[in-house]
Parts: C-alpha cells; sequence; structure tokens
C-alpha cells in the first residue's frame, strides 16, 4: 500500500507493528509479499533514524553482521545485509576491505535502505492508543484509526539517568550521551566528565581524547562504578546466552534466577569491546609519552559512584563522588559539562492503557507467553506481542540485535499459524530436567 493510499483510507490490517526500529523492521520484512498478512508498520519519528545522536565516527557493531533482520531464519530473504551489499553493487568491495566489525554507520544505512523498501513501514505517525472492540484491536494513531488482528510492540528504549539529573539535562552543561553527535562538538577547552563504563561511555571518551588539538577538552574524567573499564564477553560459550534455546530455557526459570543471571552476566552485553578498549589505553599512551599534549588532562576513576552534584556559579558542576570499596571516601569533580553514559530502559506504552487491566503484569514487566504474546484474557487468535521489552523474562539478549530475527519469526509463526523448524540443540546441557 503506498504512503498516501495509507493514509486517506481505513486500514484493516493482520498485524500492527508499533515502531519501527530494528526489531519491528525484522518482522515487516519478514511479512513483507506475504498477501495473507496485510501489515503496517507505523514510527513516530519524521523519517527513519537509528541511535543517529551516537552515530561517532569510529563507532562499530557489536555483533556479527549475520546478526541483520532476517538472516539468521531466512537467508534467501531479499531484506538481508549481503542483498543490501550486492543491491548497491558493492559486494566485493566489502569483502577486500576485511572489517573485523561492522561499523555502526553501515549497519544502520542498511537498516535505512530495508526500511525504504517495504512499502508497509511509514513513519512520521505516532500510536496513541490500542484498545479492543471485542473482535480486533482498535488503534488509533495521530492520524487516523487503524484496524488490526495482531499488535506487535517495537517501542525500543529511552534515555535514562539518575534522578540528581532528571531535571537538569539542559543539552549545554548536562546531557545524555544520545545526544552526543549534536549537542557535545563545541567542548575546547572545557572540563568534561564521562559517567559510565560501558561501551557508551568509553566511545565518548575515546572521541573527547582524539579531537585535534583546538578542539580538546581541558580535562576530561572518566567515572565508572564498576571495578575496572571492563570488555565485552564476546567468547564462544558465552555467546549461546544469546541463541533461541537458551532464550526459551532462561524464560522457565524462576524470578530470582532470571535477576541472578542478568546481575551476574551483564558484562556479556554491557561491556567495552576489545576494539575501542585497545584504542583508548593507546590514545592515553600517545598522549602522555609520545604526542605531549600536556594541554589535556585525563582523569579516570572505576569503582566511583557520582552520589550528589551542585551547580557551581558562574558555571559547571561539582560532583561528589563516592569510592565503592574504599568505605567513606568521597572525592569532588568538577566539570563544565557532564556527559550521562548510564543507559536506557524500555520505551513508554501508555498507549496499551485502554488494555492494561487485561494484560498481566510481573511488576514493571508484561508477562509473554512463549511466542511474545503478553498473557490476557482476551481471545487467543488475537495477540498484543513484545519486542525488546521483557528482558527480566527472556534474559540479556532481549535488547540486542542476536535475536531480532528469530523472535520475529516466531511472532510471525504464530500470527500465520505457522511453525518453522528452530536450530538444533545447543553443545550445553543447561536443564537438568532435560532428557
Ligand atoms: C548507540 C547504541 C548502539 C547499539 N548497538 C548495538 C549493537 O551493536 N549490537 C546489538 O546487539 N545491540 C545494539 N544496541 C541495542 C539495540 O540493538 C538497539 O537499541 C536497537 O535499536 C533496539 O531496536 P528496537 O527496534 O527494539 O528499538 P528502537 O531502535 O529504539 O526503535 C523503536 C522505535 O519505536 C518508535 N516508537 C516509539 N514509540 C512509538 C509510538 N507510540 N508510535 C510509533 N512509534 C513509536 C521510535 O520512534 C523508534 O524508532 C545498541 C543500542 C544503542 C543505544
Amino acid at each position: 500500500m503506498s504512503h498516501e493510499h495509507a493514509l486517506n483510507k481505513p486500514v484493516r490490517v493482520k498485524c500492527l507493528g508499533i515502531g519501527a526500529g530494528p526489531a519491528n523492521l525484522s518482522l515487516a520484512s519478514l511479512l513483507h509479499g506475504d498477501p495473507a498478512v496485510p501489515n503496517l508498520f507505523l514510527d513516530a519519528k519524521p523519517s527513519f533514524s537509528w541511535h543517529d545522536g551516537q552515530m561517532l565516527p569510529d563507532a562499530k557493531l557489536q555483533v556479527s553482521h549475520v546478526k541483520d533482520l532476517v538472516t539468521l531464519v531466512d537467508p534467501t530473504s531479499p531484506f538481508s545485509f549481503m542483498n543490501y551489499l550486492a543491491d548497491q553493487g558493492r559486494i566485493y568491495h566489502f569483502l577486500n576491505a576485511q572489517f573485523e566489525s561492522l561499523p555502526r554507520q553501515e549497519y544502520r544505512n542498511y537498516l535505512e535502505w530495508a526500511a525504504a523498501r517495504n512499502e508497509n513501514v511509514v513513519y512520521g505517525e505516532t500510536v496513541g492508543a490500542v484498545d479492543f472492540d471485542g473482535t480486533d484491536f482498535v488503534v488509533e494513531t495521530d492520524r487516523r484509526t487503524v484496524i488490526a488482528e495482531n499488535v506487535v510492540v517495537g517501542v525500543g528504549s529511552r534515555p535514562w539517568v539518575p534522578l540528581m539529573a532528571r531535571d537538569r539535562l539542559d543539552g549545554t552543561t548536562q546531557l545524555h550521551i544520545s545526544e552526543f553527535m549534536t549537542r557535545a562538538h563545541s567542548l575546547a577547552g572545557l572540563d568534561v566528565a564521562v559517567v559510565g563504563g560501558g561501551q557508551s561511555g568509553a566511545e565518548a571518551f575515546l572521541d573527547l581524547v582524539s579531537r585535534p588539538s583546538g578542539q580538546l577538552p581541558g580535562r576530561i574524567s572518566w567515572i565508572t562504578r564498576r571495578s575496572n573499564y571492563l570488555p565485552i564477553d564476546d567468547s564462544p560459550f558465552t555467546n549461546e546466552f544469546f541463541t533461541p534455546g537458551y532464550s526459551d530455557y532462561f524464560a522457565d526459570l524462576a524470578l530470582p534466577a532470571r535477576q541472578d543471571f542478568i546481575f551476574r552476566h551483564l558484562l556479556a552485553s554491557d561491556g567495552i569491546s576489545g576494539e575501542t578498549a585497545r584504542a583508548i589505553y593507546q590514545a592515553l599512551y600517545l598522549q602522555r609519552f609520545v604526542n605531549g599534549a600536556e594541554h589535556l588532562t585525563t582523569g579516570l576513576y572505576p569503582n566511583r559512584e557520582v552520589v550528589g552534584m551542585t551547580a557551581q556559579p558562574p558555571g559547571g558542576w561539582d560532583l561528589e563522588v563516592r569510592h565503592n570499596i574504599e568505605t567513606g571516601a568521597v572525592e569532588h569533580i568538577e566539570a563544565d559539562v557532564v556527559i550521562w553514559a548510564t543507559g536506557m530502559v524500555t520505551g513508554t506504552m501508555d498507549f496499551l492503557a485502554p488494555l492494561a487491566g487485561r494484560l498481566e503484569r510481573e511488576s514493571d514487566e508484561y508477562v509473554v507467553d512463549h511466542d511474545f504474546a503478553v498473557r490476557w484474557d482476551g481471545p487467543s487468535d488475537r495477540g498484543v506481542f513484545l519486542q525488546n521489552a521483557v528482558r527480566r523474562q527472556r534474559g540479556l539478549a532481549d535488547p540486542n540485535l542476536s535475536l531480532n530475527a528469530w523472535r520475529s519469526r516466531r511472532i510471525a509463526d504464530r500470527i500465520t499459524g505457522t511453525h518453522t523448524r528452530e536450530p538444533l540443540d545447543s553443545f550445553l546441557r543447561w536443564s537438568a530436567k532435560a532428557g
């Protein structure tokens, strides 16, 4: 259906996607061209973007490019990364470039290409409410009403900062890392504090420390709660956590076991990539021993938590920083600009309010079944599915790109009443219950 057509006529679909980031773009790609499943995916953004505020020039994808929108469940799909390269006429160039990790910008461009060639993906339309009329879902957008047999929510995440910073984000002296590309360019000579020791904080620190003279900040402090600037664990057995079989195993564990797992294995997804860590260490080495950039001072503060913050007239901030293991040790770090690289949390789903009483919850998460459909009291052939919104039920892979295609396949199977063969069992026998 054309965009014009979509906006002028009331539409009835079998699958309505809310949000068109990589999660729902994967489902849109798998459903594309299937006349049995009329579908529409709406995204509030005026046009495609993908974490553009963090598209730092050297940023890399933290997973294999094989983990694209479709390949792991349908390698023959025209929406694969390989087809994107072929379509652009540069499949040989890509091979010869021998990227160790794909540039994040290239993955973004691929996603944009996949969205643009799918007429069922519409940007610039916000979903405001989802209700159920006894037969179908009634979805109100800022432009029209859509009738849908199934709704797939893929609204992703939103920035998170500690309470003390929440009403102080002015985009100039306090900003979240998601605004880095638009807000963090003119920092020459200023004292900058980066808070957060994950990949995003590391990328910000590396960018700042690598700026040419004349654009370098005066001082860069990097503070993390973690005991060190710890790496992501990308080893083979850890990657088993990001497989369909493990996702299903995890979902059946008791809540305390699931919570404990996420806490203990956070670095499987949230650590710093080896490439970035090396680049930072080398930049520090060059700065201190080779290039003699005396005008830049850096301070690396692992094992510290920012516990307070006061404004420093005429501008800037005093950060009160507590050491995690040296009891009672408190330091003060001054900064003209504070960059919070403190992560993201699940996006808001206020549009589900009309259904809220009918959808099952486990604290702040909706409870999903085997097929990622929220458990509810409505008919079983109608469902609200969740993509990337149930980390506590599905583990560390849920917000990650690794299982995007598989999760979408499972949702598509449920909607179409088909069953795709699952991959073979793991080498690891996770459960004592397995036969
Ligand atoms: C900087 C960054 C880099 C990352 N890199 C990697 C990586 O290398 N590997 C990896 O595995 N993971 C990575 N991730 C994690 C994850 O893969 C991404 O966050 C990914 O974008 C999640 O996809 P999504 O579709 O769930 O959400 P999003 O990409 O956030 O998309 C959600 C969409 O929903 C739309 N939306 C929200 N509300 C509404 C509404 N009411 N109506 C209509 N539309 C709405 C939004 O406009 C948005 O476009 C990264 C995350 C970040 C922040």
